[in-house]
C-alpha cells in the first residue's frame, strides 16, 4: 500500500508514526511545504519571548531522524498542489527546483492545517506579521531586536494574541496594545471570567482595548496607523492573530464535501466522502460533544487524537473519533486559565437549559503554606446537573481541575458524579474535599433544593424590585472594607440573634465573600421561614469582575 500525507506537523507526522508503527510493509511518503516537520506550533510565542531559546529546541523531528526511526519518506519544501482523484495521484511541486512531478496513492491523508487569517497582507509585509510557523517566530525576534521597536499592537485577543502579549511584555522592551473586537478577550471565555484575564494583563502595563475592530491599516513614515472604529492609533509593528482558516484549497478543488463556511466534512472515520481520502487536524470540521454540532477546533490534542484513528482505519482496525469538547489552557504571567465545554454563549445559542456556579475554593489546604484562590465557574444541565463547561482561572491547580472537569464533560458526568470522585490528596496538593467534589456538593445542593443561587447580574437586575433586598453576611471588618451598595450587614454569627431584624416578606440575596458564609446563612433564614436566595461567587467574584 502507498500512502500519502500532506502536512508533515500535528496531524500529518502523528498519522506517519503511527502507520509505521502498525504496518512494516506500506511506502508512507510525507509532504510538507515548509523547511520543517513535526516543530511546536504551541511553543513559537515562547520563542519570541525568549524563554525557549534555541530554535533547536522547537523542532521535535527532524527529516533524517524521522525517516531513520519511521522508514518514511519525509520530503520538505515540497508541495501537493492537485489531487487527481479519479487517477488517484498528485500533483506535488517542489519548491526549491519549482518544478512540479506527480505522485500515485492508494490512501492520501490531508492535514495542511490553517492558515492564521491576514486581510492587510498588501500594505506592508514586514511590519505586519501572523505566526504560524518557526520561521514567522523568527522572523518576528529579529525584526523586533533589530528595528528599535517601542510600540506593538497585536491585533486579536484569541489564546495565541495573549500568548504574544505576555512573551513581548515579558522582554520589557516594548509597549504592547492588543486590539479586540468583540467585548472580552479569549472568545471561548464567559465575559465575566474574562475580567480576570483582562486585569492581569493590564496590571502588567499591556493596554488592552475592547469592542473595537480595525478598520483598516496605514503605512505613516517609519510607523503604521490604525484605524479603529472610533479612533486612531499608531504602532511600530503589527502581529495579526484574528484566527485561522482552514487550508481546504485542495479539497475544494478535488471536489471534496466542505463546509459552506470551510472546512472538510469528515465522518467518524476521519474520512472524506472520497474513501480512499482521509482529513484530520485544523482542516476538518468535527463534532462538538456537548452540542453535537459540528465545529472548526483547531488545536493541537485533537488532531493528535485523530492522527491514531486515521492510521488505524486505514490499516484495517476500525476505529471512530467522537468528537472534541475543546479543552485548553493558557499561561497569563502568573497566572494560569483553563476551558473545557461550552460556555453561558453557546448553551443561550442552542436553548439548552443551564445554570452557573461559581466557586472560589483554595488550591490546596489553607494551612499548608502557599495556597492560593481559585475561581471556578461551572455550568450545568439545570435539571440534571450534568456538567456541561467549566472555566477555572487561578495560579496553582488550574489544570489539574480543568482537566478533571473535562474528563467529567466527556463522560457525561452529573455533579452527583463529582461529589463522588475520589481524588487525591494531602496539604501541600488538595483539601480532603477537593475543589471539584465542593463544586459538585454545591450543585446538588441547589439541585436538592437546599438553596437557591442567584448570580450578581440577577441581583442588578433586581435593583429596583423591592421585595428583594441585598444581606451581607461578612465581618465588620470586611463589610466596613467595602460592601455591595445598598445592603443589610448582619455578620453570619450574629444572624440566629438577630433574625428579627429580618423581614418575611421579602426575599433575601445573600453574600460573604466567596459563597461559603452565605450558604450557612440561607441554610439558617429558610429554616426560619425565609425566603434566600445565595449569591454565587460572592464579594471578592463581584470585585474582581
Ligand atoms: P499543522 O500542525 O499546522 O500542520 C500543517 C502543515 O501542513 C503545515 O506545516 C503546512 O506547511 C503544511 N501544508 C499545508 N498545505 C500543504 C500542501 N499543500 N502541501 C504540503 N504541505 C502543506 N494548540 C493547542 O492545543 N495548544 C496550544 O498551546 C497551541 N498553541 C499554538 C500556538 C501557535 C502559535 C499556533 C500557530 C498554533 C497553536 N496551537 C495550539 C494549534 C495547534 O498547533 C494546531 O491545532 C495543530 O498544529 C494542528 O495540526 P495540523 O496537522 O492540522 O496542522
Amino acid at each position: 500500500m502507498k500512502i500519502i500525507i500532506v502536512g508533515g506537523v500535528a496531524g500529518g507526522a502523528t498519522t506517519a508514526a503511527r502507520l509505521r508503527r502498525l504496518t512494516e510493509k506500506a511506502e508512507i511518503i510525507l509532504i510538507e511545504r515548509g523547511n520543517h516537520i513535526s516543530f511546536a506550533n504551541c511553543g513559537l510565542p515562547y520563542y519570541i519571548g525568549d524563554v525557549i531559546k534555541n530554535k533547536k529546541d522547537l523542532l521535535v523531528q527532524t527529516p533524517e531522524k524521522f525517516n531513520k526511526r519511521f522508514n518514511v519518506d519525509v520530503r520538505i519544501k515540497q508541495e501537493v498542489i492537485k489531487i487527481d482523484r479519479k487517477e488517484k495521484k498528485v500533483i506535488i511541486r517542489n519548491i526549491e527546483t519549482n518544478k512540479n512531478y506527480e505522485e500515485s496513492y492508494d490512501k492520501l491523508v490531508l492535514s495542511p492545517g490553517a492558515k492564521p487569517i491576514n486581510p492587510f497582507k498588501d500594505i506592508n509585509i514586514e511590519k505586519i506579521r501572523t505566526l504560524r510557523n518557526v520561521e514567522d517566530s523568527v522572523e518576528i525576534k529579529d525584526y523586533i531586536e533589530n528595528n528599535n521597536i517601542k510600540n506593538i499592537a497585536i491585533i486579536g485577543g484569541g489564546y495565541i494574541g495573549v500568548e504574544v502579549a505576555e512573551n513581548l511584555s515579558n522582554l520589557n522592551k516594548t509597549k504592547i496594545t492588543i486590539i479586540e473586537k468583540s467585548s472580552h478577550l479569549i472568545a471561548p471565555l464567559d465575559e465575566d471570567m474574562a475580567k480576570f484575564i483582562h486585569k492581569v494583563l493590564r496590571d502588567k502595563g499591556i493596554n488592552v482595548i475592547l469592542n473595537n475592530g480595525v478598520k483598516e491599516i496605514e503605512n505613516e513614515d517609519d510607523k503604521l496607523g490604525i484605524v479603529l472604529e472610533d479612533k486612531k492609533m499608531s504602532a511600530d509593528f503589527i502581529i495579526l492573530c484574528i484566527g485561522v482558516k482552514p487550508e481546504d484549497m485542495l479539497a475544494v478543488q478535488a471536489d471534496l464535501k466542505i463546509y459552506p463556511r470551510g472546512g472538510i466534512e469528515v465522518d467518524e472515520h476521519m474520512r472524506t466522502n472520497d474513501e480512499d481520502i482521509y482529513a484530520l487536524g485544523d482542516v476538518v470540521k468535527i463534532k462538538n460533544c456537548v452540542t453535537e454540532e459540528f465545529a472548526h477546533i483547531p488545536l493541537a490534542g485533537p488532531a493528535n487524537k485523530q492522527a491514531r484513528v486515521v492510521a488505524n482505519n486505514i490499516c484495517g482496525i476500525e476505529t471512530t473519533y467522537d468528537g472534541s469538547i475543546g479543552s485548553s489552557i493558557l499561561k497569563i504571567f502568573d497566572y494560569n486559565l483553563g476551558m473545557t465545554g461550552i460556555n453561558e454563549t453557546t448553551c443561550k445559542k442552542n436553548n439548552i437549559q443551564y445554570k452557573t456556579i461559581i466557586l472560589s475554593p483554595y488550591s490546596h489546604a489553607t494551612y499548608y503554606p502557599g495556597a492560593n484562590m481559585l475561581n471556578i465557574k461551572a455550568i450545568y444541565e439545570n435539571k440534571t446537573g450534568k456538567i456541561l463547561g467549566a472555566q477555572v482561572f487561578g495560579k496553582e491547580s488550574v489544570d489539574k481541575i480543568t482537566d478533571i472537569l473535562a474528563t467529567a464533560i466527556k463522560m457525561k458526568m452529573t455533579a452527583y458524579d463529582l461529589e463522588e470522585l475520589d481524588l487525591c490528596y494531602a496539604p501541600p496538593f488538595s483539601s480532603a474535599k477537593s475543589p471539584v467534589n465542593l463544586l459538585g456538593n454545591s450543585i446538588v445542593n441547589e439541585i436538592e433544593g437546599l438553596v437557591k443561587t442567584v448570580t450578581w447580574q440577577e441581583v442588578e437586575d433586581l435593583e429596583n424590585n423591592n421585595n428583594f433586598e441585598v444581606l451581607d453576611v461578612r465581618t465588620d471588618k470586611e463589610y466596613e472594607e467595602g460592601a455591595f451598595n445598598d445592603c443589610i450587614h448582619i455578620p453570619l454569627d450574629d444572624l440566629r440573634n438577630r433574625l428579627n431584624d429580618l423581614d418575611k416578606s421579602k426575599t433575601y440575596l445573600v453574600y460573604c465573600r466567596t459563597g461559603l458564609r452565605s450558604y450557612i446563612a440561607c441554610r439558617i433564614l429558610s429554616q426560619n421561614g425565609f425566603e434566600v436566595q445565595n449569591i454565587t461567587g460572592g464579594y471578592h467574584y463581584l470585585t474582581c469582575i
